[in-house]
């Protein structure tokens, strides 16, 4: 049984290479009929805060990454920790150390002047592995200490992770590290293994800038004589000038992205395409996503995030959502642009504009403006398009053009275009010659949706309230 987890440290909001490795270890899960764990790794007190675990979890119930176990917080879980930690002293492979930060400096100072790797030189290290006291640090300590790892001195930590391949480290460059401090906390590489021991994890899916890590937690795992997770290190992700992706490259939080009007299904989508591929399919909805994610189309190279690529991507999703979740997506949206929601009674035509709208929107900010004629109650007119639009020849056309829709019986986009083009064709004039005045007097803007789709969204009475009040 598959069982991963997304292991985030709250200290900020959920970026971009964080969501897509919750998205990873969420759709490998998926893709194996396995289980998706989430724990906090909140042990860094002073940088974890209960802000950022909220925006985490918000960016993850946005793009809807769910997981089956969980939350867990590494801060409830310290006797835990500290009975692992207690087995390894008996075990041999762990000992206390009462050295001082003076002396480590010194050490560390010698061993640089004599161009050594600086190392902890093992003073305090038992000649062979024998049981140890299993007493832990408790910060109060009349003679502080801290708990060591006892790295085998010769060997190597070998992993094959699944996307970079085999990685091989010499014992020797490891340090005997510190597992508990002289304050009694353990380690961030302790209480990673010991969780990913406790939670059965089968596969450690995560940054690229974690890899360094592994062959430090290779040694924890031999020396609980248990069996070593799989490893898959995801290459980061770059912004468009190749530098590693931060702030600088514009919105990073992924709520940012839901302000911005992207649909999290395509914002998965996305998100899974940095890095993974499957042959030259871009766009993909969940259920395919959740089939076919696989670690081996993983690439090995760093992914380059590509604003113009999300924005089509996002296109391509709100054309080929099913119209009411789309029209769900887009009334939940309004609000964020100030608009209200449609009523009842408003949501027969309100879908029907968003069908139209759906062909040429690129996000739901683009549908939303173009909705705002249908939903506000007065027109906001804009002043160069009046000036430009309702000349007052155009006004007397639409006099007359007011007559005409008012004798319609019916009140469909067909009907109406019939009549405006027989008026049009009456007058010798061409179909811009009454759209442009229709839309200034219809929508306040010489831009909108097709002015026949206006016209029959708004309805009649609407619609002839709009012209009646710009005509002469
Ligand atoms: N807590 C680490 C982070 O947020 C992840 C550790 C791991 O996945 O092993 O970067």
């Amino acid at each position: 049984m598959v069982r991963v987890r997304f292991a985030p440290s709250p200290t900020g909001y959920l970026h971009l290479g964080g969501a897509r490795t919750a998205l990873f270890n969420y759709l490998f899960a998926k893709s194996h009929g396995g289980k998706h764990i989430l724990r906090i790794e909140d042990t860094d007190r002073e940088r974890s805060t209960p802000e950022a675990v909220e925006a985490i979890m918000q960016g993850m119930a946005w793009l809807n990454i769910k997981y089956d176990e969980g939350p867990f917080f590494q801060s409830e879980r310290n006797s835990i920790y500290q009975d692992y930690a207690r087995k390894l002293l008996e075990l041999g492979v762990a000992y206390r150390c009462t050295c001082t930060a003076q002396r480590l400096d010194q050490v560390r100072q010698e061993q640089t002047a004599r161009s050594e790797k600086p190392q902890y030189d093992k003073l305090h290290r038992p000649k062979d592995p024998t049981p140890q006291p299993t007493e832990l640090p408790s910060g109060q300590d009349a003679e502080p200490f801290v708990i060591r790892l006892r790295v085998p001195d010769v060997g190597e930590a070998v992993f094959n992770d699944l996307i970079i391949g085999e990685i091989r480290t010499a014992y020797k460059e490891i340090d005997d590290f510190i597992i508990i401090r002289s304050d009694g906390s353990p380690t961030y590489n302790f209480t990673v293994v010991v969780d990913d021991i406790e939670m059965q994890i089968t596969h450690v899916i995560r940054g690229m800038d974690h890899i360094s890590n592994t062959p430090k937690q290779m040694v924890i795992y031999q020396a609980f004589g248990v069996k070593i997770p799989d490893f898959a290190h995801v290459p980061m992700i770059l912004g468009p000038d190749k530098q590693k992706l931060s702030k600088r490259h514009g919105a990073t939080s992924v709520i940012e992205y839901k302000k911005d009007g992207y649909l999290a299904d395509a914002f998965v989508n996305y998100l899974a395409r940095l890095g993974w591929s499957h042959g030259d399919q871009e766009v993909f909805t969940r259920a395919e996503l959740e089939k076919y994610f696989s670690l081996d189309h993983v690439g090995k190279s760093p992914a380059v995030f590509d604003q113009v690529k999300l924005l089509w991507v996002n296109s391509e999703h709100i054309k080929k959502l099913e119209l009411s979740q789309l029209v769900s997506e887009l009334v939940d949206f309004l609000p964020e642009r100030g608009l209200r929601k449609p009523n009842q009674a408003e949501l027969p035509a309100f879908s029907a504009l968003v069908a139209t709208l759906r062909e040429r929107a690129k996000s739901l900010i683009e549908m939303a403006d173009q909705c705002k004629f249908f939903l506000e109650d007065q027109v906001i007119y804009d002043e160069q398009a009046v000036k430009k639009h309702l000349t007052p020849e155009a006004k007397s056309l639409l006099q007359e053009i007011q007559v005409i829709l008012t004798n319609l019986k019916d009140f469909d986009d067909k009907t109406i275009e019939t009549a405006c083009k027989a008026l049009v064709e009456q007058k010798g004039l061409k179909l811009v010659q009454i759209a442009q005045p229709l839309r200034v007097a219809l929508t306040g803007t010489a831009v909108s949706p097709p002015i026949f789709t206006v016209m029959s969204v708004l309805e009649k009475e609407r619609t002839i309230s709009r012209i009646k009040s710009c005509a002469i």
